[in-house]
């Protein structure tokens, strides 16, 4: 029997379907393989019991053929999802212990339709990172590794969990939420699948916030089809999120073979910096060569605020940060650090409680929204941010997807760039401008670099566009034909 933790969902789902194993057989498979990649660090908490009692009921509906769209699928959830009973920490010691009455709206839907939760991803502590090194429960690795090199590798983050589990295997696809590319970033270095939706697509409510003008939740599967059946599921209008947005949902897995021919590419002049990585150059221009061949035509554009999307999205995220931050003090959440007084207690807590990162970004934050500071920075970089967002609507009256890398590098060292977090903030470049105007954008893995580690291309639509988004990205994969870890497909 083929080993079935490298099967697609949508292989499995048909599998399933046609009886060729059981929902329990899948699930038994995945927590053998979670057992024997302990050392990726991929999981905070796995749930075999939970995995097991669903995988059951997905086989009683299955038999009943009353099968929902992801029906015994085996899925990991990044630990910033509130799953009901479930310990959910963000990856914060502040958050310890912390076990929701309530499921967030995604992890529910995923959960009606029949998934099977494995556990809970790691992922950077608030998901403020690009390396998943500031977890409290420890980094996590990545299961690529450069040739003939033995030096583990970051995965990326925030979701950096995410993306290890579903590139080793372990589990068939993850959830993963994206402020400024926590998504896409690690599917680029974890060759996988990552998909960030139109802001409002995938409701916020039960996910633990960091940025809440920017977090969108979406997908990271091992293919672009898999994500579009995942994407499915999780998004849809909820009256709990004022900013979700209410509008149906396409059925993106029907569109995914329409091709590009007569699509119009934009390809932004300001993601080809002078010193930019040469390897990544060259994979843009096969991308952008690949899609031609599929009968898009290409034509250049550009974003000029592109240059201060960065230092605007390190004043935004911040600021909300801060303000969304506020809400751990002792009293209602997680961890508590006694003081002789309410004051000193909250000092305590938050002191002992938040991570180096964390604080850093409560510091930033509360300093631009302060009263001195608020129009220097806060209010301009929401004038900028109209900006960023001014230039896509602009670049997407002459065209219908832009491409462009994902990252500027491949995967990094498990424990370089920790001391200056000014490069760490620089991984996230191409990613934010997107995040800043809420469009969709998606990360496929489209190549190794000459130490065979992943590279990935990313495609941007217009809002509420992913269709687009996902036609050029079926293309981009079937050109590559990407070496998937363990030979998955
Ligand atoms: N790396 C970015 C940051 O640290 C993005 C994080 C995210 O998308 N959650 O803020």
């Amino acid at each position: 029997m083929t080993d079935l933790t490298s099967l697609t969902i949508a292989a499995a789902r048909d599998q399933l379907a046609k009886k060729e194993f059981t929902a329990l057989e899948l699930t038994e498979a995945h927590l053998a393989a979670m057992d024997k990649a302990k050392d990726l660090n991929a999981f905070i908490v796995t749930t075999p019991e939970i995995a097991r009692e669903r995988a059951k009921a997905a086989d009683a509906r299955l038999q009943s053929g009353k099968a929902g769209a992801l029906e015994g699928i085996p899925l990991g959830i990044k630990d910033l999802f509130c799953t009901e009973g479930v310990q959910t920490t963000a990856a914060s010691h502040i958050l310890e212990g912390f076990k929701p009455p309530y499921e967030s709206t995604v992890s529910q839907k995923l959960r009606d339709a029949g998934s099977v939760m494995l556990g809970k991803l790691n992922l950077d502590e608030f998901a403020m990172g690009s390396s998943n090194m500031t977890s409290y429960f420890g980094k996590v690795k990545s299961p690529w590794k450069a040739k003939g090199r033995s030096d583990d590798l970051v995965p990326g983050g925030s979701s950096g969990g995410s993306a290890a589990s579903v590139s080793a295997c372990l589990a068939m696809g993850a959830t993963g939420t994206d402020t400024g590319g926590s998504i896409r970033q690690p599917a680029a270095f974890c060759g996988i699948v990552g998909v960030k939706p139109t802001y409002g697509r995938c409701s916020r409510w039960g996910i633990v916030a960091f940025a809440s003008s920017l977090d969108q939740a979406g997908p990271m599967t091992r293919t672009v089809r898999d994500a579009a059946i995942m994407l499915k599921v999780m998004c849809g209008h909820d009256p709990k999120d004022s900013t979700s947005a209410p509008l149906s949902v396409p059925d993106f897995e029907a569109v995914l073979k329409q091709g590009v021919k007569g699509l119009r590419i934009g390809i932004p002049k300001e993601y080809r910096p002078d010193g930019l990585n040469a390897e990544v150059a060259a994979l843009w221009d096969q991308g952008i060569q690949w899609l031609r061949d599929a009968g898009a035509t290409t034509i250049d554009i550009s974003l000029p605020h592109t240059k201060s999307a960065l230092p605007t999205y390190y004043i935004v995220a911040p600021a909300e940060a801060s303000s969304n931050l506020a809400r751990y003090d002792g009293v209602r959440f997680g961890q508590r650090v006694e003081g002789k007084t309410l004051d000193e207690m909250y000092a305590k807590t938050r002191a002992a409680g938040f991570g180096t990162e964390v604080k850093r970004r409560i510091l930033i934050g509360t300093y631009v929204l302060s009263a001195g500071y608020y129009d220097a920075y806060y209010l301009k970089a929401q004038k900028v941010r109209a900006l960023i967002a001014r230039d896509f609507n602009e670049a997407f009256e002459k065209c219908d997807a832009i491409l462009t890398p994902t990252a500027p590098t491949a995967a990094f060292g498990l424990n370089d760039k920790q001391d200056d977090p000014v490069a760490m903030y620089l991984n996230d470049v191409f990613t934010v401008p997107a995040s800043l105007a809420g469009i969709p954008g998606a990360s496929v893995p489209a190549g190794l670099n000459k130490d065979g580690l992943p590279l990935g291309l990313q495609v941007l639509t217009k809002r509420w566009d992913e269709e687009t988004m996902f036609r050029v990205c079926q293309v981009l994969e079937d050109a590559a034909q990407f070496p998937l870890l363990k030979g998955a497909r």
